[in-house]
């Protein structure tokens, strides 16, 4: 126990999950003394570098996790990474729980030739080069060529095909990163072209999402009406097996397919269906993307997928290639983690051992770590609920870890340079906002590892 006589917890990640987490457990009383470690010098993970600009209401979430996280006594300590700053097996030496919030930090890829060219890059990375997170702050994408190709058509196909089109004047109001910014003011990209390899009903969108595509001022959404028809098999799962959310995708697609022109417009989402990329080509860097026509068929266990329906290619010219299908998230050292699913193996987020299937003690998972990169930023809330109700009853059942030492990572990190406690971060936080009010903006961000670093030590 901490000199208190409370349990010690920490919580690795300081992402949505982390931070719903964190919340939650707080609001359980004065249970755990917290610690939120993050690889970041900031914390909030994707609700930072993942939202995109444009849902800044969204992002003023960050003001709950600041009042009623941070505000209530729980520590931070960012620019540390556990794994390789700062192992399992010290946590485990201190603390009596440790909950792993970490996300799914890579990309999925396609697999495809030419998938590596120049120009060709994961919406991910996009993502984080306009949101200012220092891992992307040198991506520069060539954005000279007038199309760009989303393949896959969830969310964050979305986001980046709103980010490449949305008016610039429009952004320049947001917490966009500068250099992206002022690349976006210089971007010849007039048409995205975003391509779905199943049908109109099997969309990833949600429905917000694909509304809003359509609210842009200057931009024209573009639906072939032979797309948004539904083939038989369709029509069929619609009926059968087909969510709310896919029966008002499928409406919404055809009122874009019907709508007339917009002579006004100058820029282009157009919505494509049943098409897949089969390779990307360029001599030094992505000129055109090569698709195929699908069909959907059911598969053993009746779930509707696409095959190519002929050998038959399009090439759509294109400059720039953002592959939107997913996130994966990456093994930890010394945490269990499954290969199939890509996720920590968990009951109710109690990290389970594989050889037994029995909860390691002392070891769980929240978020996109444990269920895999689904759901909104909302659903994290929901999931923390989960994660700490197996926590609180094991703390009752005496059944968290049993550290052997009597302290957090304060010996770790105490003097270690870099590391951005709370009071550094708050410093970062108000140079960002002072930055912001200079320039009505909601914060400009600190993009550079080092000028962060350098502004929490200030
Ligand atoms: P997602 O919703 O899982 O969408 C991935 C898309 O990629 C799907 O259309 C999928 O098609 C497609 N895909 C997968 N593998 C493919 C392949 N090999 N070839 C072609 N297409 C392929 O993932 P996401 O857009 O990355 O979003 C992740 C999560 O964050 C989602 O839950 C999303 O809702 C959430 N998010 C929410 C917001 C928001 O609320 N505004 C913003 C961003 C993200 P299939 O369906 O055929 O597999």
């Amino acid at each position: 126990m901490s000199p208190n006589g409370r349990p010690r917890l920490a919580i690795v990640g300081a992402g949505p999950a982390g931070a719903f987490t964190a919340l939650q457990l707080i609001r359980h009383g004065d249970t755990f003394d917290i610690d939120l470690i993050e690889r970041l010098p900031t914390p909030w993970g994707l609700l930072r570098a993942g939202v995109a600009p444009d849902h800044g209401e969204i992002k003023m979430l960050d003001e709950t996790f600041e009042r009623r996280v941070l505000n209530k006594g729980c520590r931070f300590f960012g620019n540390v990474a556990v794994g390789s700053d700062l192992p399992h097996g010290e946590l485990m030496r201190r603390y009596h729980a440790v909950v792993y919030a970490v996300g799914a930090q890579t990309d999925k890829s396609l697999g495809i030739p030419g998938e590596e060219l120049p120009g060709s890059m994961p919406a991910t990375a996009f993502v984080g080069w306009y949101n200012g997170h220092p891992d992307y702050r040198n991506l520069a994408p060539d954005l000279s060529g007038e199309t760009a190709v989303v393949i896959g058509n969830g969310n964050v196909a979305a986001d980046v095909a709103r980010m490449l089109t949305r008016d610039v004047d429009e952004l320049a109001r947001t917490d966009v990163a500068d250099h992206a910014l002022a690349a976006l003011r210089e971007s010849n990209v007039r048409r995205v072209v975003v391509l779905g390899r199943r049908g109109p009903a099997q969309a990833a969108f949600t429905n917000a999402e694909l509304r809003e595509l359509g609210r842009m001022a200057g931009v024209h959404v573009v639906v072939d009406p032979a797309d948004a028809e539904l083939d038989p098999v369709s029509e069929e799962w619609l009926a059968d097996e087909g969510t709310f959310t896919a029966r008002r995708n499928v409406e919404r697609l055809r009122e874009y397919a019907a709508a007339p022109g917009d002579p006004s417009a100058t820029r282009t989402i157009e919505l494509r269906f049943l098409r897949s990329p089969v390779a990307l080509r360029g001599t030094d860097r992505v000129e055109a993307i090569d698709v195929v026509r699908n069909e959907l068929y059911r598969d053993e266990r009746g779930a509707l997928r696409a095959r190519p329906a002929s050998d038959a290619t399009e090439a759509i010219p294109c400059g720039l290639v953002l592959r939107s299908v997913g996130y994966q998230a990456v093994p930890l050292p010394d945490v269990p983690f499954d290969e199939r699913s890509y996720i920590l193996p968990n009951d109710r987020g109690r990290v389970l051992d594989p050889a037994t299937g029995e909860p390691v003690r002392g070891v769980y998972a929240v978020g996109w770590i444990k269920r895999g990169p689904t759901g909104i930023l909302g659903t994290n809330k929901r999931d923390a609920e989960d994660t700490v109700g197996s926590i609180v009853s094991d703390l009752r059942h005496g059944l968290l870890n049993e550290p052997e030492l009597d302290c957090g990572v304060d010996d770790l990190l105490d003097g270690r340079a870099g590391v951005v406690t709370l009071a550094g971060w708050r410093a970062i936080d108000r140079a960002e906002l002072a930055a912001g009010q200079a320039s009505e903006r909601p914060r400009v961000k600190l993009v550079e590892r080092e000028a962060l670093l350098q502004a929490a030590g200030g």
